[in-house]
């Protein structure tokens, strides 16, 4: 097939994320990838301002990261995870164990960010039923939040961003309150958490958890929030003793400055869940993470087990990259780069926010993220030309315009990125727009 073909086959033929049978816009081809590149088959070379959804932290076709995978290839691609273990699912899970809190020390292994929430929404479900307390079956969380697009992660997501009236019905119902309304930087004040706090007391003999994306929530509105609020929460969850799971898919592995993102308000979770950058971008892998309390508890109920145990559990390659991966990141570089990019985010983004500019509601730097709010939603197809054009891959959405580069991006490629983002934000079309 040639270029159009393969365009055509692909708009008829391939569901992308979030898009329309009927009228899809097309899909730019990638021959490959390397460092921060994306090389299209046009022989356009894309500057990455995405990282492909927080995974890619160490940049493309990395030849630690590749070596790993190929050395494993050769040994054993996947073996099932029932009674058969290895030392690639070994080695990663002693990572885990060492890099997270002291108190994290029992690890699941599985496939994607989606399913790490079921399954820590299900060990959350089991520890009160192996404590007698089987009626505990709801979670409290906050608007504005995303965990993921199967029905348990939908049902605490924000209930207007993931459509549960379509669903109605079938997604089990769970308690919303009010998302954070003082940034990170902001001056904290109390009341910010007061409907959070009537929630929880409210609903305290209902509630196996409260599930929450730690200081950053990322897909539902890219907001950032003051480490007071999470740490208030984990101190409310500790006075009605509820546990406590932080979802930190998007937050791990150092993108918001701090290695996992609940450090900035130096508490821990119960149960915590990992994914996207755990093996760099290379394979599709996630982890929940519990306090040896929380899992001895579960495998003390009726079932005598966790009740989970998917296919591709522990699979060898995804677990043989993001060992290397994690021990890139062990190294510390990463430090230094994540800081350099938010420095050069506050001092090349963030003053956009004091240019008074009608289109523009919001800019908000945190770690190696930057974000533009706009007043309107961004006409999508228009946006995605115009970055292309100007050698930059960023993908907005709805009124959101927004780069998580990789860590190894240089200072004028990080630039030109954040020049990109300024002008399409001031010029490019928003939705109503004919372009
Ligand atoms: C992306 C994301 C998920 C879902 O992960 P998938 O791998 O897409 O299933 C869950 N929680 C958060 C915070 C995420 O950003």
């Amino acid at each position: 097939m040639n270029h159009n073909e393969k365009e055509e086959f692909d708009k008829k033929h391939i569901w992308h994320p979030y898009t329309s049978m009927l009228q899809p816009l097309p899909c730019y081809q990638v021959n490959s990838a390397d460092g921060v590149y994306i090389n299209l088959d046009t022989g356009e070379r894309l500057i990455d301002g995405m990282s492909s959804w927080w995974c890619a932290i160490h940049g493309y076709n990395n030849k630690e990261i590749n070596e790993a995978v190929v050395e494993q290839v050769l040994k054993v691609s996947h073996i099932m995870f029932g009674g058969i273990t290895h030392d690639p699912a070994i080695n990663l899970c002693k990572l885990l164990v060492d890099m997270t809190h002291k108190d994290l020390e029992c690890v699941f292994l599985c496939d994607s960010g989606s399913v790490s929430v079921e399954v820590a929404l299900k060990q959350a479900i089991q520890y009160w039923e192996a404590k007698g307390e089987s009626n505990r079956k709801k979670f409290l969380t906050i608007g504005h939040g995303y965990h993921g697009d199967t029905f348990g992660a939908m049902s605490v997501c924000d209930p207007v961003n993931s459509m549960h009236t379509l669903y109605k019905g079938y997604v089990p119902e769970n308690i919303f309150a009010d998302p954070p309304q003082i940034g990170y930087r902001d001056e904290w004040d109390e009341s910010d958490t007061s409907s959070f706090e009537s929630k929880i007391e409210e609903n305290k003999d209902k509630l196996a958890a409260v599930i929450i994306e730690p200081v950053l929530q990322g897909a539902g509105g890219m907001r950032m929030y003051h480490p007071m609020y999470l740490k208030r929460v984990r101190e409310l969850c500790d006075k009605h003793n509820i546990l406590l799971v932080l979802d930190e898919v998007a937050t791990g592995f150092g993108r918001t400055g701090k290695l996992f993102a609940y450090e900035h308000a130096n508490i821990r979770p119960d149960i915590m869940c990992v994914g996207k950058a755990i093996s760099g971008g290379y394979l599709t892998l996630a982890a929940v993470i519990s306090t040896r309390q929380v899992s001895e508890t579960i495998s003390s109920g009726k079932s005598g087990c966790f009740m989970h145990g998917p296919t591709f559990m522990g699979n060898p390659l995804a677990c043989a990259a993001s060992v290397r991966n994690l021990e890139m990141l062990q190294t510390g570089k990463w430090r230094e780069q994540v800081a350099a990019i938010e420095n050069q985010l506050l001092k090349e983004l963030l003053p956009l926010k004091g240019e008074n500019n009608s289109r523009i509601k919001d800019v908000r730097v945190l770690g190696a993220i930057g974000v533009i709010e706009l007043t309107k939603p961004v006409n999508m197809g228009g946006c995605q030309k115009m970055f292309v054009d100007l050698g930059v891959w960023v993908r907005p959405f709805g009124k959101l315009i927004y780069i998580m580069p990789p860590y190894i991006i240089k200072q004028d490629e990080l630039s030109k990125l954040i020049g990109s983002i300024i002008k399409v934000a001031k010029e490019g079309p928003i939705k109503d727009d004919v372009y």
